[in-house]
């Protein structure tokens, strides 16, 4: 565009933007939260046991015990992070509480005895591909954990790096991994990536632990949605079951923040786990689990429940991504993925313009992710990433948000480029 045809832009997007501020919208598209019809797709769960209390091992989950959660619960669960039932904990509500106790044990107490504690090192770090989840990096930042960015690529971390970086500084003791429809990004790991983070145990130190946090295992929008290789049988392979926590729950699935949460390790991880866990709890809430267990029934119970949510976030994952398409593509203002499942589109701004963005959205009521989230200590050395969230609102309110969206990210740039740089 030549310098008029600039001008005339960055006045007729000034005054649709003036237009949109006397609309006094009132949206927001800020967290991952499932909407209100996601929810009630799961609201038999309330009342499901109908007096019946007993387990499959005739336990009654209305008293204590069980620290590690119901055998018929590890077993659903197993299958959702493709490991062994066995080799499961159930834990309570919540996986990122079960994350934060295992970084808090292996700091504190150590994985493999007190000489293991990472906490007896002056300096603990950890990998953080970038962009990733804000909620992984709040607790290193809480726990004195420095955090080293590696970029994401389509395949998931970049491996080279991370090899290099594991390799090269003893101080690494961890990495954060969202391995399918990863948050941000939605990419799914590469066969070869899963591949070489189960060797990672190798060529770190034994006290190193890939925190593989697999919150979206079985949240595809499209049934062709790509799979996931098994990290488990990698790290079985390759000896290195130990240098792995996996995670996952339900709560994109039944209830947010009311559904069950699990992990799965080595024998030598849960043990040491558990042991430390009995400090703290006589068990956890058997009941919940066992609604789950009744709820969800089998793999095909919970990919029929999953079937339910895609109808219900496709259209607006597809709002989304047509309006960003008909308004961006081929303008070089900002790249973006389509994300086969998961929950968020993660856009890329041209360099220095996400807070920008983000400041103009809020002028005019919209609210969304503040820029930087997606990264270490809030810190976007581009400013470019911005995290889009559309499952929560309305399907009108998405498409009005993501229209606010484009027309922000036009009027940035072009102001951006007349201002010549
Ligand atoms: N991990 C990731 C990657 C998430 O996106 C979320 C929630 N948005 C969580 C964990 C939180 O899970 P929970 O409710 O089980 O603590």
């Amino acid at each position: 565009m030549s310098g008029e045809q600039l001008q005339a832009e960055l006045q007729a997007l000034e005054s649709r933007y003036t237009e949109l501020a006397a609309r006094q919208l009132k949206l927001d598209l800020t967290r991952g939260k499932p909407s209100a019809a996601q929810v009630a797709l799961s609201d038999a769960l309330d009342g499901i046991l109908g007096g019946n209390y007993r387990a499959a091992d005739g336990t009654d989950v209305r008293n204590y015990g069980g620290l590690d959660g119901l055998p018929e619960a590890k077993q659903l669960f197993a299958g959702m992070l493709e490991m062994p039932a066995d080799a499961i904990l159930i834990g309570g509500n919540s996986s990122l509480t079960l994350m934060y106790a295992v970084i808090d044990f292996a700091l504190s107490f150590g994985l493999r005895g007190p000489e293991s504690a990472w906490g007896n090192s002056d300096e603990v770090k950890f990998l953080c591909p970038v962009p990733g989840y804000d909620r992984h990096f709040a607790i290193c930042e809480h726990l004195g954990i420095e955090m080293v960015p590696v970029p994401m690529l389509a395949t998931g971390p970049d491996m080279d790096a991370v090899e290099k970086l594991v390799a090269a500084d003893p101080a690494i003791k961890g990495m954060w991994c969202v391995p399918r429809f990863s948050n941000p990004t939605g990419c799914v790991y590469s066969r070869a990536t899963v591949e070489r983070l189960a060797q990672l145990g190798n060529i770190a130190g034994d006290d190193f632990v890939l925190m593989y946090d697999n919150a979206y295992a079985v949240h595809t929008l499209y049934p062709d949605a790509e799979p996931l290789a098994s990290l488990y049988a990698a790290c079985e392979r390759h000896g290195t079951l130990d240098s792995v926590f996996q995670f996952g729950s339900t709560s994109k699935i039944t209830f947010a923040g009311a559904g069950v949460a699990f992990m799965g390790s080595s024998p030598a991880n849960l043990a040491a786990f558990k042991q430390h866990l009995g400090f703290q709890s006589i068990g956890p809430d058997k009941v919940n689990q066992l609604r789950h267990v009744r709820f969800l029934g089998d793999a095909e119970g919970l990919a029929a429940l999953m079937g339910k949510h895609a109808e219900l976030l496709r259209p607006r994952f597809e709002a989304v991504l047509e309006i960003l398409e008909a308004e961006l593509a081929g303008t070089g203002m900002g790249e973006w993925l389509s994300p086969r499942g998961g929950y968020f589109i993660s856009f890329n701004t041209r360099p220095g313009l996400a807070k920008t963005v983000v400041k103009l959205a809020a002028d005019v009521g919209v609210a969304l992710t503040p820029a930087g989230a997606t990264f270490p200590y809030g810190n976007d050395p581009e400013d470019s990433n911005i995290r889009l969230a559309p499952s929560f609102p309305s399907l009108e309110d998405v498409q009005a948000t993501a229209e606010v969206f484009a027309l922000c990210v036009k009027l940035a740039s072009v102001r951006q480029r007349l201002a010549g740089n």
